[in-house]
């Protein structure tokens, strides 16, 4: 028996596998990371609105033309167009749904005119085809902008819609010179074949990429935020050892030093007694601030833990890292800190106490180096805090 390829029960398969995609994507929707949300909402309705539009052009010789044509033209525009404002909205890009609008009426509008009102299959099937291109290739351009995907999984997923706009500007490309037959527009010829395939295919393999995009930055989320001290954004205990180590490798590597400062806030326990733990938590939010205000970009800064911090200075002397922690103490002491409580805005005097380090040949790794400067801390907390003081050895004297 001849074997024959019937492009509209293939459109038919197609729109069906989409919408048990959409259908999977739906049942599995608490899974789903929570971050990724709002873009999945309008990839949702993409790949929903899909099918729709591919059943009622398959279905073309059963149903109304009116429903083929205003309808299923429609519904396709609009499909592509949800899936590049989810990706636009991924990549925290401006939506501009009323692009996505008003080319999704020109798609209608210019099917119905010119099936109905001024019938003409050419300028019809050009300029359908070329407002697809456009709403298809801003999915591809929201990947593709400046700076470029980072990784494959982008890449591929942009590709994919960087392809289907090439066909579907192809298909217009030979309409202008070669226009099709009406009863040829279903018909399995290779230009048909290449073009309704891409079409078809697009969404389901799209998003096999999209929904590998979103889990990738779910890790990347959660790796942040193993990363992060969640009250202050500076980094946890965790990530600053992690760095500290680094920048000691590197410090070592290229013979350069490296300084450490410990600081803890004098008496922070009688700001959450007098004050409230809320409060408490303000004056840690607004210590940081002061901190990165008055310490070099370079230098990184971590919460050890509680109102102790560790700031880690690379390409520092002891004698300038130990002026930079004056700095820092007077710059608490000098100005007191405005902070909400419950009631309003206070003003408290605070100050912070210092222990410096610097990197010597004795250590062997950060820990040591920690050690030293927590003994110094202390040992400015015994001068009667607010001070700074320098780790055993490497100068004697304390400041205020
Ligand atoms: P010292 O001058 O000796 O450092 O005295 P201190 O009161 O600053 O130190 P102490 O270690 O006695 O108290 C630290 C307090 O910090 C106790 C703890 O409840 C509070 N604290 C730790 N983490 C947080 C936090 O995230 N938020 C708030 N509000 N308080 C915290
Ligand atoms: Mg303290
Ligand atoms: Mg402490």
């Amino acid at each position: 028996m001849a074997w024959s390829f019937d492009p509209r029960t293939a459109i038919l398969v197609g729109a069906l596998v989409t919408w048990l995609t959409a259908g999977m994507l739906l049942l599995n929707w608490k899974s789903l990371p929570d971050n990724v949300r709002p873009s999945l909402r309008w990839w949702l309705a993409g790949i929903a609105l899909h099918p729709l539009g591919f059943t009622l052009i398959a279905l073309r010789d059963q149903i109304p033309l009116w429903l083929v044509i205003a309808v299923g033209a429609t519904s396709l525009a609009a499909s592509f167009g949800c899936m590049a404002i989810a990706l636009r909205s991924f990549y925290g890009l401006p939506e501009r749904r009323m692009r996505l609008y008003v080319i999704t009426g020109m798609v209608g509008l210019a099917a119905v005119w010119f099936t109905f009102v001024s019938p003409h299959l050419q300028a019809r099937i050009i300029i359908v085809h070329v407002l697809l291109a456009v709403l298809i290739g801003s999915g591809a351009r929201a990947v593709f902008r400046r700076g470029g995907p980072r990784g494959r999984v982008p890449r591929f997923t942009g590709a994919l819609f960087a392809l289907v706009t090439l066909l579907v500007l192809v298909r217009a490309g030979l309409e202008s010179f070669w226009p099709i037959a009406p009863d040829q527009l279903l018909a399995a010829t290779p230009v048909n074949l290449a073009c309704i395939g891409g079409l078809l295919l697009l969404p389901v393999l799209a998003t096999v990429g999209f929904l590998l995009m979103c889990a990738e930055s779910a890790q990347v989320q959660l790796e942040r935020m193993a990363r992060v001290d969640y009250l202050t954004g500076i980094y946890n205990r965790r990530a600053i050892d992690d760095l500290a180590t680094r920048a000691i490798s590197a410090a070592r590597r290229h013979g350069i030093p490296l300084a450490i400062l410990i600081v803890d806030v004098d008496h922070f326990k009688l700001v959450n007694d007098q004050h409230g733990h809320e409060c408490g938590d303000n004056v840690l939010v607004e210590v940081v601030r002061r901190m990165r205000e008055i310490l070099r970009n370079e230098d990184l800064i971590g919460r050890q833990g509680g109102e102790e911090f560790v700031v880690v200075m690379p390409d520092i002397d002891l004698h300038s890292a130990r002026a930079a922690a004056e700095r820092l103490r007077r710059g608490f002491s000098d100005t007191p800190m405005a902070i909400h409580d419950g009631d309003g805005l206070i003003e408290l005097p605070l100050t912070i106490s210092i222990g410096v380090a610097a990197l010597d040949a004795s250590d062997q790794q950060f820990s040591h180096l920690l050690r030293r400067a927590d003994r110094a801390m202390y040992a400015a907390k015994t001068e009667g805090r607010n001070c700074v003081m320098v780790a055993d050895g490497q100068m004697s004297q304390g400041l205020r």
